[in-house]
């Protein structure tokens, strides 16, 4: 396998290793000593070595973000210097994207263009779309019908947006700086201060942006970065009293387990946990628009993406082209490093994770029509591929396989696909495809989850609310409402 070496800049972040965690506005390596390793997907090389953050180093970042809420350096700054602030770490990060996105390459195995053209990028307007809120968060006054007033009273009565306060970040190895950046815009936008856990396996992204941080001028302690592991630092941050929230975005098991973590203080939560979002594909669809559109949907990124179109529903009388041209698709991109400028698809973020796509290939029933072989120094490539021949009560339908697998099931009619497309503890995402303007539109609201795409997949952006119903989460990131995740509402009534 061709290994192409990163840049200059990349190399010399990663000579900087061992990495520490911030913590208060500087480095510092965990309070026992300990640390973890972090390696490429790929080959198994080791990237570098970071500080493994325990329940003391939680302690600590935990009352420095306390202390920067409620220091003059933060609740001193304007709006309009906050949003100065977030623009400037917008600059920042464009002018480290090729760095980033080597980084991201290199600790996930995404392909170097995705990294570069779209999730870096999409990071950075994370930044710059708050940026724009931050002078834009507003009260109501309110008139009021009070009957006790004393007589000639007149009653002032308002509300103020305030920030919800100490906020713990904890996010997902499969888009790590863009998963972090929609926590850390919002938050700081409203006026929170941060504790971010990025996932073990890949922290590098997260420690880059952390030195941005510092170097665009944000106060000490107003983002903290503790790297390490879910069951230790993140379990710590999660039940620590001295955190008002936790915005969470993984698994739906460890979404259920914060539930019990977050009741001691009554902490807020939102959660963006997992999908499994249907396509369905109408008879009169534009197939080569369809076939393109959901094979990019569940392949790009290896399929570890939260709304991949993983489960295919296909109309008889195009089942069988759809089933060869996404086949085909498939066979056509090429497996390598992610840096490979040859290269479509990169590997699965371990071996852990190839071993577990791969089991549900073993499902009794399965057609594999394409793809299906695991390759690789860790065996953690995994060809795309395509599976027919499933029920609704099979395990690959019903459960996130999170890799390059996709199923294609035919239907006949259209009650028929919406109940099965509905038939799933999941609601984050879904596609139709159609020419038709109404039935589009009917088929979107009868589907139940955060986001339906017409004749697209995976169209995602800042201003675009996107959040799960059912099991895959609570609350909305992106857009307005994404802001309302890191405010409290205060009224306040006066007698004039
Ligand atoms: P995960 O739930 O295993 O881990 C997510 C984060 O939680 C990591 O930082 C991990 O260290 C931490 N964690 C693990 N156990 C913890 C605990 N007991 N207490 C506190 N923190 C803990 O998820 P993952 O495997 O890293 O990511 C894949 C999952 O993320 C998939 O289910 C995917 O659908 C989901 N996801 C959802 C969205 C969305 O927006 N809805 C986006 C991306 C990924």
């Amino acid at each position: 396998m061709t290994v192409p070496a990163p840049g200059t800049r990349t190399r010399e972040f990663l000579d900087r290793s061992p990495h520490g965690l911030l913590i208060d506005g500087a480095f510092w390596p965990a309070a026992d000593g300990r640390t973890f390793s972090t390696t490429d997907p790929a080959t198994g090389a080791v990237l570098g070595e970071l500080a493994r953050a325990g329940a003391g180093d939680v302690d600590a970042a935990v009352a420095a973000a306390r202390t920067a809420l409620e220091g003059a350096a933060w609740t001193g700054t304007t709006p309009a210097e906050r949003a100065k602030l977030l623009w400037r770490l917008a600059d920042l990060l464009e002018a480290d994207l090729q760095q980033l996105a080597e980084l991201e390459v290199l600790d996930q195995g995404k392909n170097l263009r995705t990294a570069r053209f779209g999730e870096v990028p999409a990071a950075i307007n994370q930044f710059r779309y708050y940026s724009g809120w931050a002078t834009k968060i507003l009260g109501q006054t309110i008139p009021t019908s009070l009957s006790r007033t004393p007589v000639g009273r007149e009653v002032l009565a308002y509300t103020r947006r305030e920030p919800v306060g100490v906020v713990a970040a904890i996010v997902p190895w499969n888009s790590p700086l863009l998963m972090a950046s929609m926590k850390l815009a919002p938050a700081l936008a409203a006026g929170c201060t941060v504790v971010l856990k990025p996932a073990e396996n890949t922290p590098l992204t997260a420690v880059r942006l952390a030195e941005l941080v510092l170097e665009a001028g944000f106060p000490a302690g107003v983002v903290n970065v503790l790297t390490g592991y879910g069951h230790e630092a993140g379990q710590a941050l999660a039940g620590h009293p001295g955190v008002d929230k936790v915005a969470f975005t993984g698994s739906t098991a460890v979404g259920k387990r914060l539930l019990r973590a977050a009741e001691g203080n009554l902490k807020r939560l939102t959660l963006e946990l997992g999908g499994k979002s249907p396509a369905i594909v109408l008879p009169d669809a534009d197939l080569t628009e369809a076939v393109e559109g959901i094979s990019r949907g569940i392949f790009d990124n290896g399929g570890q993406v939260c709304v991949a179109s993983s489960r295919v529903y296909a109309h008889r009388d195009v089942h069988d082209r759809l089933v060869e041209g996404m086949a085909a698709f498939g066979r056509g991109l090429r497996l390598g490093h992610g840096l490979d400028p040859e290269a479509d698809l990169g590997p699965l973020v371990s071996t852990a994770q190839a071993e577990r796509v791969e089991g549900y290939l073993r499902e009794d029933g399965l057609e594999v029509v394409s793809g299906g072989r695991r390759s690789g120094a860790l065996g953690t490539f995994v060809e795309p591929t395509v599976v027919t021949g499933v029920a609704q009560d099979h395990r690959i339908v019903r459960e996130e396989v999170f890799g390059p697998v996709v199923t294609v099931t035919p239907y006949d009619d259209l009650d028929e696909v919406l109940a099965w497309a509905n038939d799933s503890r999941y609601g984050l995402a879904a596609s139709v495809w159609t020419q038709g303007f109404s039935s589009a539109h009917r088929v979107a609201h009868r589907i139940r989850s955060g986001t339906v795409w017409i004749n697209c997949h995976s169209y995602l952006g800042p201003e675009l609310p996107k959040g799960g119903h059912k099991e895959s989460g609570w609350g909305y990131e992106n857009g307005p409402q994404g802001l309302e995740n890191y405010l409290e509402t205060k009224t306040v009534v006066g007698l004039l």
